[in-house]
């Protein structure tokens, strides 16, 4: 192929992307090589080990009256810590998203908000992690807290987490904040069978990438409203991850 057909043929292409609708994942200029448009568990062992990436840099949107209260990031960086491997160091810029307009979020949605305002990219030694959250809930489940829905991004689904913290006999808001965030970001890190193999037949079957030990952080009842509210009634920190998924992700270079 000569340069000029070449020239031709990525002109022919750059239309076409344009064309297609809003599901369509959108290169960002500040992103070109896309890494951050994989799916969710594909950098399962960039994560957990340190030979490509040393360091980890998190960014963190949250709409207006959404902010994650202090405890919530310290308690993030100290279960990434606990798990991974990032000699480099964890960094976490913050910021407050305008007002979306919005109450209940798609996956095109949450992926046109990530192409909008990510400014975080993985290069150099340092993988990035994005985490949004929304003030409104999910399309396809009303009851999910949050979801893992791309290799480097998650989103809060913040108006369900505030309904159902804070108040009388509801864990505090920084308990269920870190509960879900650190269920997400183990879908990140590959679990189960997400990228990170089972070692031992612990997937629930019919519950997708989740873990069958109810008191484990990877069981599905984590991230949605049913029983979130009696399941975190007499804890004080987030559940731990079990000795099955332990074993997985330290298989994978994790800790
Ligand atoms: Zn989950
Ligand atoms: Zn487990």
């Amino acid at each position: 192929m000569n340069l000029r057909t070449g020239a031709q043929i990525f002109f022919i292409l750059f239309l076409c992307a344009c064309a297609e609708s809003d599901d369509s994942p959108r290169i960002s200029d500040k992103a070109p090589d896309g890494h951050y448009l994989r799916i969710s568990g594909a950098s399962a062992n960039e994560f957990l080990s340190s030979s490509v990436y040393a360091g980890l840099t998190i960014q963190v949107i949250y709409a207006k009256g959404f902010e994650p209260a202090a405890t919530t990031v310290t308690q993030l960086t100290g279960f990434l810590n606990s798990r991974i491997n990032k000699p480099a160091g964890i960094s976490i810029h913050m910021n407050e998203l305008p007002d979306t307009g919005k109450e209940v979020f798609t996956l095109a949605d949450l992926k046109d908000i990530e192409y909008r305002y990510r400014e975080q990219f993985t290069q150099n030694d340092r993988l990035t992690l994005f985490i949004f959250i929304a003030d409104g809930i999910y399309s396809e489940d009303p009851n999910l807290l949050g979801i893992a829905y791309q290799n480097t991004s998650v989103a809060l689904f913040g108006s369900n987490i505030h309904a159902h913290s804070g108040g009388p006999d509801q864990p505090s808001r920084q308990l269920l904040e870190a509960t879900v965030l650190d269920h997400e970001i183990g879908h990140l890190l590959g679990l189960v069978n997400n990228g990170t193999a089972a070692l031992s037949p612990h997937q629930h079957l019919g519950f997708g990438r989740h873990c069958k030990v109810e008191t484990c952080l990877m069981h599905w009842t984590w991230e949605n409203t049913e029983f979130i509210v009696d399941k975190l009634k007499d804890r004080m920190y987030p559940p731990d991850i079990d000795s099955q998924c332990l074993a997985d992700l330290r298989a994978n270079d994790g800790r």
